[in-house]
């Protein structure tokens, strides 16, 4: 069954979720479609006090509720009902989130949104199977390490995957207790609002939940500089990830978790199965048209292999079609808006003019709406700005290596460090490129993640501080207290 939809027959909702009911704000920033960029609706800008009233009504749900004390069962099955009435609702929050974002709507339906429920499971599992510590101590004395969770998280997310990153803060801060005061993309807020409004109707009491509408500046600032939020939990870029530490720095430290972006390489060796490889090098960039953090944008190739490589990897991105996200069957991508196709456009002219040799695409598409052609830029230098750049675009670099140790060398970065693809069947050589990859996740003979919610994710270097997904982001929404007794 197609499904299709003609945008301008979804209701959209639109004004702030606080205390479990619509609160509405003058019309101040408008949402527009990717697709066709198409004014969708005007939504409000939080400032200071609505993001005041937002935390306050956490902090009251957290009392009247006592959710931080729920019996952990009783958190758990909450949540899960909560990602039952998401997949239940999957086919609106799809076109919720492919009316805006560059998320074709099947791709939503049938992975973003099924795979948020079951990773909202993943941490409802948690909720308890982790405790704290009875440690060993001096006689006479009883020790112990108690987990409490913060309280308020304040949570940010960016426009990419809206329904992922949603639920990528919110499985886990609300598993371990606490109550949440988010911010979406000002560009892409609808599905994360009515992943709001589900967690009410499965149980989870109204003001645990908050979501607050408006951009980085006013409302990401009142959010981290807020006094009553215990935690920042952030997804996005790395420039803006900065001016988080420094408003946090201003305004009363606090703790935060920086998922930031990253310019990622795959290596591939000689002796790698080169269908494979070149599988995963195309699924590392074309996908949402590159616009993933982990884009494998950096593809680092021993010469045996390149020009072999190149040709698949041509052909492959010769084959892809614009579709609007609302078109089943699906296409290509666009672009977030028309500024962001314009960056892309200027790093790889910019590429071009200091030696990159554009060898497929390094255009838009002629087609309505801001497409960008898939794009390969061979004997690119380091220094090239296509080397350097986080260009959040469908545009890889192709550089080609010798021997083991350029690999390495090519394959760090001065800054980022998010992940890393490896394509070889030696496995010495695996196990010592593992050890060398300067990245917070290495993956061997494929690109992506999968659906081992237990591994945590996270960058290294500029690519962020602490880590999403896993246990790890379960304890990292729970605080410890020490606590030592006299007999
Ligand atoms: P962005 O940094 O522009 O915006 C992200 C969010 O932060 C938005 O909600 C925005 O309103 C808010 N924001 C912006 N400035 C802020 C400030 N000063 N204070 C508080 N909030 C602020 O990023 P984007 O363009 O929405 O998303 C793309 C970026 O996100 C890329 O760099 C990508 O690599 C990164 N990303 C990283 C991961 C990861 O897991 N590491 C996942 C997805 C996206």
């Amino acid at each position: 069954m197609s499904l299709s939809f003609a945008p301008e027959t979804i209701a959209l909702p639109k004004a702030h979720f606080i205390g479990g009911t619509y609160v509405e704000g003058p019309d101040a920033i408008e949402v527009r479609a990717a697709s066709d960029g198409r004014a969708l609706a005007a939504i409000p800008c939080a400032d200071a006090a609505m993001v005041d009233r937002a935390v306050t009504a956490a902090q009251a749900a957290l009392r009247a509720s006592g959710w931080a004390g729920w019996q952990p069962r009783a958190r758990l099955r909450a949540l899960y009902a909560w990602a039952d009435l998401i997949e239940g609702e999957a086919g609106r929050l799809a076109q919720l989130e492919a009316v805006c974002s560059s998320r074709p709507v099947r791709q939503a339906l049938e992975g973003d949104i099924r795979v948020t429920a079951e990773q909202i499971r993943f941490f409802a599992e948690l909720a308890d199977k982790e405790g704290g510590d009875l440690v060993p101590t001096g006689a006479g004395r009883m020790g112990f390490i108690a987990a409490e969770p913060y309280g308020v998280i304040g949570a940010i997310t960016p426009w990419n995957f809206p329904i992922s990153m949603a639920g990528w803060k919110l499985g886990p801060a609300l598993a371990a207790g606490n109550a949440v005061v988010l911010k979406p993309s000002e560009m892409t807020p609808f599905s994360t609002l009515c992943m709001a409004e589900l967690s009410v109707k499965a149980g989870i009491p109204a003001g645990v939940v908050n979501i607050v509408l408006g951009d980085g500046p006013m409302t990401g600032a009142a959010i981290t500089g807020h006094p009553g939020i215990g935690k920042v939990s952030f997804t996005g870029s790395t420039r803006a990830g900065s001016a988080i530490m420094e408003n946090i720095a201003r305004t009363g430290v606090k703790p935060m978790t920086l998922e930031l972006g990253g310019k990622s390489p795959q290596v591939v060796f000689a002796d790698a199965d080169l269908e494979r490889a070149a599988d995963c090098l195309a699924r590392g960039i074309l996908p949402n048209a590159g616009q993933v953090c982990v884009a494998g944008s950096r593809m680092i190739v021993q010469r045996g292999i390149a020009e072999a490589l190149t040709e698949k990897l041509m052909a492959r991105f010769a084959a892809e079609r614009p579709a609007a996200t609302w078109d089943d069957p699906a296409g290509f991508s666009p672009i977030i808006s028309e500024g962001q196709l314009n960056r892309i456009d200027g790093i790889v002219r910019a590429a071009r003019a200091q030696g990159g040799e554009v060898i497929c695409g390094g255009a838009r598409f002629d087609h309505p709406g801001s497409f960008y052609q898939p794009t390969l830029i061979a004997g690119a230098t380091e220094a090239n700005p296509a080397v350097t750049e986080e260009i959040f675009g469908p545009v890889a670099t192709f550089q080609i290596f010798d021997t083991e140790e350029e690999a390495i060398a090519l394959a760090g970065h001065p800054t980022y460090g998010l992940c890393a693809g490896l394509h070889t069947r030696d496995l010495s050589r695996a196990l010592r490129m593992i050890g060398a990859l300067q990245a917070g996740t290495v993956w061997v003979n494929r690109y992506g993640r999968s659906l081992d919610h237990i591994l945590p994710t996270g960058g290294w270097k500029s690519s962020g501080l602490g880590k999403d997904l896993g246990r790890d982001a379960f304890l990292a929404n729970r605080r410890t207290k020490s606590v030592l007794i006299d007999l």
